[in-house]
């Protein structure tokens, strides 16, 4: 199937050709004809399947097909809601590009920073809004944002809105839409709460599920050492110079944390640069954006901020705390591999996050591979090893894939996996309800 085959209209094919994309993803080949035909939707997907075309394009066709030489200010008459600055941000940047020769215009409203621009650009007139929950009610109740003539609304990213408190929120914005619009629903996953929260948001609805994690899982290549806390910085040091010329995105389960590694890597001369809620946005923009060029070789993040985020060629996650809501590692390592791209996912594991491994364990349905001994051994046996002068052996390299075999000697190919990313059934529900923080 081609994008021509969906019908699209010759300005959106044309700016989707200039993007490169040749053929739709799954769920774009599935959802753009649903949307197409105005029915709502409720998707079962996470970021990185290519779910912001499926939304975006029938939104932009269907705008540029009723826009009739529209004279006057421009008035919102689609709205995307999305968790984090940097969703809001990326949706609006791929909207931009999708729609560049439709004329129609959209805007990224975020908090964290001054309203006035935002204001501003709403003040002149819009025809999409992609908004982060909590500026968007702010600028609602200070008068600057309608719905009279909104046409389509997306939540985005529903679960994640949940764990992060949004849910408040987006029930407020919800209760000020028109009742007669298009709904579309995006989430990873399917708690009780977010299906009812879908219930309420969507009319007659078709249903897609795409199952990135499971695909995710089978392509990554994984590896977990076993390191005590103290030496955790040492073995990170040691891969990253291993591998002088990886992009490597490293994981802190706080922010706190991701400071201290910027810390600890400089005292071994690597530069690196954190990005967590605590950071300014300029801040965070700034480092994800030496990253994604290429300028910047190592960034720390923690999960909030991470998600999500769109980088070709990273080829290293790093877990330096492994996370204890198991899904949140599928998510993680699905930061790499992404595409047909193949990537490698490694985690650090100290004695007080063994269970957090079982859990993963468990849920991805696959042992991940231990890496060999090396000097920086958990508590137990690092006083022995520490004068070890045996160095570490390098993490494999992609070309040895294939001769992966775990201390027990059993090879371990994680195309083995069973793990079926988009069933609820599989999830322990339990651990979605641990809290995560606001990042
Ligand atoms: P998303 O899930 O919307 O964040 O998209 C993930 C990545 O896939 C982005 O880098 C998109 O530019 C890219 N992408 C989306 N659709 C396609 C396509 N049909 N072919 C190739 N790349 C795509």
């Amino acid at each position: 199937m081609t994008f021509k085959d969906l019908g699209l209209a010759e300005p959106i094919l044309r700016a989707v050709e200039a993007e490169g994309y040749t053929t739709p993803t799954p769920i774009q080949q599935q959802a753009i004809p649903i949307l197409l035909k105005g029915k709502d939707l409720l998707g079962v997907a996470q970021t990185g399947t290519g779910k912001t075309a499926a939304f975006g394009i029938p939104i932009l066709q269907h705008l540029y097909r009723s826009q009739n030489g529209q004279s006057g200010k421009r008035r919102i008459k689609a709205l995307i809601v999305t968790p984090t600055r940097e969703l809001a941000i990326q949706i609006g940047e791929s909207i931009t590009a999708y729609g560049k020769h439709t004329g129609l215009r959209n805007t990224v409203i975020f908090g964290g920073v001054k309203q006035g621009k935002q204001v501003s650009t709403l003040r002149n007139g819009v025809d999409i809004l992609i908004a982060t929950p909590g500026r968007l009610l702010d600028l609602m109740g200070q008068g600057f944002i309608t719905f009279r003539d909104l046409e389509f609304v997306v939540l985005d990213e529903a679960d994640q809105m949940l764990d992060m408190g949004f849910i408040h929120d987006i029930k407020k914005i919800i209760a000020k839409l028109p009742p007669k619009r298009q709904s579309l629903f995006f989430s990873a996953t399917m708690p009780k709460t977010i299906v009812e929260l879908s219930r309420k948001m969507l009319g007659d609805f078709e249903r897609v599920t795409i199952k990135p994690e499971q695909a995710t899982a089978e392509k990554v290549e994984q590896g977990v050492y076993f390191v005590s806390k103290k030496n955790k910085p040492k073995l990170l040091a040691h891969l990253l110079q291993e591998r002088p010329n990886d992009s490597v995105l490293v994981f802190s389960r706080t922010k706190h944390g991701a400071n201290k590694i910027v810390k600890k890597l400089s005292q071994a001369d690597i530069r690196s640069a954190a990005i967590h809620g605590n950071k300014s946005q300029t801040a965070r923009q700034k480092a994800l954006g030496d990253f994604k060029d290429g300028k910047l070789r190592i960034l720390i993040a923690t999960d909030i901020a991470a998600r999500g985020i769109d980088v070709e060629e990273l080829s290293l996650v790093v877990n330096y705390d492994l996370p204890n809501v198991s899904e949140t590692y599928v998510h993680r390592i699905g930061r790499t591999g992404r595409a047909s791209a193949s990537g490698i996912a490694l985690s650090f594991c100290d004695k007080e996050e063994r269970p957090y491994l079982r859990d993963i364990e468990k849920l991805i349905r696959q042992e991940v591979p231990r890496m060999p001994e090396h000097q920086f051994l958990d508590d137990g046996t690092e006083e022995e090893t520490e004068s070890d002068e045996r160095p570490p052996r390098p993490p494999r390299s992609q070309n040895s894939r294939a001769r992966n075999v775990n201390r027990s000697g059993n090879r371990n190919r994680s195309g083995n996996s069973n793990y079926r990313g988009g069933s609820s059934q599989n999830r322990n529900q339990n651990t979605r309800n641990k809290s995560r923080g606001r990042d």
